[in-house]
């Protein structure tokens, strides 16, 4: 089979803040190294970190501080993050925000006295979320595009889609990445000594999500071929407000960000109940999983609008201020139909962060010698619930030590390695696949995956459903075996990406159902309605995932308490958390 071949020093997966960010980094640490940046979009145009609109957690304000951030994420986590990896995202985060305005050029909003503004978030504590109005994504993404620009010795490869991590040779490393120039349908392999995985996660399979299109997992379903160990994969984080503009438009699922809540916008049922305070003190500044819950449990007893939705509503904090502080969200829903600064606009949860990923150490390095992972492709920053305004922070900061990480790798370990020709084979053949078939209906099957997670394997779970969910995968992927492609050709066939979306998201929804069905009590975004309790604290267990033979095993290991252990906390003032 045809093949192109390239060679590379550091390779990076992905365009996100986490691979642009250590792109920078990497370049910085030794200009002579070759990088490359292979991307499955147009760099600056694709991924999450682009849609990024509330903002960026960090304690720079007075009276904030570290301790303060890592107990909310600790907390927020209900005591499954890595609490080493904790602590390094919340630290970092300091260097990283100081990095993006001084060196990267960013400009976030500031206070009068010209101090950094912070946002209130759901779930924390402090109002650390530093942002660029609602739109904090595309500034922190333009600049970091023009960045990598800037230096002509960061090669771009976009429309690059990976579809395999091929091993050396000996099977002892990461030889290089197996990809699809999606523009000419030719195969390319890049041969590399040090690959950061920063595909960014994204699940899609639900049927109201929030990630970018070009996101389905890829990176995850990767990892997971390649044998290497998954973390806490049964963790998807449901965000309470996607909007709802109706059951057929892929509007519907796109986020409103946190703010909206965070500064005392209200939740209403359809008989226009404010209905959070049956559920959680904290009402509808309740973390994410929580609201999520409650919105899912009005719905299912069918409090919902005629639609079929619940409602937001701010008009009583003041049209004018709302259309000041979410100019680009209150645009947005007028876009779709609805007036966020002075009516009511539908929402329902939707799908938003995974926070499962690959098994990594601080520095970010990875089971594979030559492999390294950062951003919402790594996994144990967050447990088992991101809070908002810690995803970009854990995608920069991880993205800049990787990039640190990668040129030392290789001046200890230098050298290309051969790759292992049988698995480059092997890969191309199974990315053919479709085409050597006729008939069947992509469309619909991938109609039949979002329900299935959606009904099954969403917002609440039990043991029969996450087995009829288990059964409908099944059936799914037999039936995406037997799909073939229109006889279109390979150049920009998108019908041919798609069959490789579903089957990425068809092969980690899998694990998802299957790190669920371990997990027999209730953490955060992981709810069982037969197990609802959360057990005990300081036994802790998170779940591995890990293929092998084509068969997936799922172990629990003990969380290590290694900062601080449940029922203590690292500030002084315990009446302050
Ligand atoms: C609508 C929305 C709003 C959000 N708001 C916030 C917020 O306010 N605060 C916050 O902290 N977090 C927020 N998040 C989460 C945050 O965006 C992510 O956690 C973070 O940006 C992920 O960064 P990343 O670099 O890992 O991935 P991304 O930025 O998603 O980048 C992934 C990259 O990988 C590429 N890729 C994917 N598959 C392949 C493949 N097969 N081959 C090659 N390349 C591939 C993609 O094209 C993309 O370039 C939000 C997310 C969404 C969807």
């Amino acid at each position: 089979m045809a093949l192109e071949r390239l060679r590379t020093d550091v390779l990076i997966l992905g365009s996100g803040g986490a691979g642009l960010l250590a792109a920078l980094h990497a370049h910085a640490a030794d200009p002579a190294l070759a990088i490359a940046i292979a991307t499955k979009g147009l760099i600056g145009k694709c991924g999450c970190t682009r849609m990024v609109q509330g903002g960026y957690n960090v304690a720079v304000h007075k009276g904030d501080s570290v301790e303060r951030h890592f107990m909310d994420t600790i907390e927020g986590g209900k005591w499954l993050p890595d609490q080493d990896l904790a602590w390094t995202l919340v630290t970092k985060a300091i260097e990283r925000i100081h990095e993006l305005e001084n060196e990267i050029g960013c400009f976030f909003d500031r206070n009068p006295d010209g101090t950094l503004h912070g946002k209130a978030f759901a779930g924390q504590t402090f109002d650390r979320t530093v942002h660029k109005g609602d739109l904090t994504g595309i500034e922190i993404i333009s600049r970091l595009m023009e960045q990598v620009w800037a230096r002509p010795g960061i090669r771009r490869l976009e429309e690059h889609r990976a579809v395999a991590l091929i091993p050396s040779k000996d099977g002892g490393s990461i030889a290089g990445v197996l990809f699809i120039d999606i523009r000419t349908g030719a195969f390319r392999f890049v041969e590399a000594q040090a690959v950061l995985l920063a595909a960014g996660g994204g699940p899609t399979m639900y049927r109201y999500h929030t990630p970018s299109g070009d996101k389905s997992m890829d990176g995850l379903a990767m990892a997971l071929r390649a044998g290497l160990p998954l973390r806490d994969m049964e963790m998807v984080q449901f965000h309470p407000t996607g909007l709802f503009a109706g059951a057929d438009t892929r509007m519907t699922g796109t986020v409103l960000e946190e703010g909206l809540r965070g500064v005392g916008g209200y939740l209403l049922n359809g008989a226009m109940q404010r209905f959070m305070g049956n559920y959680d003190p904290h009402l509808e500044r309740a973390t994410r999983d929580v609201v999520s819950r409650a919105m899912y449990a009005e719905m299912r007893a069918g409090r919902t609008t005629p639609q079929g939705g619940l409602y937001i509503k701010m008009g009583h904090l003041g049209a004018e201020n709302v259309r000041k502080q979410f100019k680009g969200m209150v645009e947005r829903c007028a876009d779709c139909g609805f007036d966020l600064a002075g009516g009511l606009v539908e929402v329902v949860p939707t799908a938003h962060y995974f926070m499962g990923g690959v098994v990594c150490k601080v520095d970010t390095s990875t089971e594979w010698p030559g492999l390294f992972v950062a951003g919402e492709d790594a996994s144990g920053m967050h447990g088992a619930n991101r809070l908002g305004g810690n995803g970009v922070a854990n995608s920069t900061v991880f993205g800049g030590i990787a990039g640190d990480t990668m040129p030392g790798w290789i001046k200890v370990n230098p050298g290309h390695r051969p790759p292992d020709e049988s698995a480059i084979e092997a890969e191309m053949a199974r990315a053919l696949h479709p085409f050597a078939r006729n008939g069947g209906d992509l469309n619909g099957l991938r109609e039949r995956l979002l329900d299935a997670m959606w009904d099954h394997v969403g917002v609440m779970r039990d043991r029969a459903g996450l087995d009829r969910g288990l059964a409908a995968l099944d059936e799914i992927e037999a039936e995406l075996l037997a799909t073939g492609l229109p006889d279109d050709g390979r150049i920009f066939n998108l019908t041919w990406h798609d069959w490789l979306n579903l089957r990425s998201l068809v092969e980690t929804s899998r694990v998802i159902a299957l790190a669920a069905r371990v997990r027999e009590n209730s953490r955060g975004a992981h709810f069982r309605e037969d197990f609802p309790e959360p057990g005990d604290l300081a036994s802790s267990t998170f779940t591995v995932a890990r293929q092998q033979g084509g068969k997936t095993e799922i172990a629990s290991e003990p969380v290590r308490f290694t900062i601080v252990r449940p029922g203590e906390t690292l500030l002084k003032d315990r009446a302050a958390v």
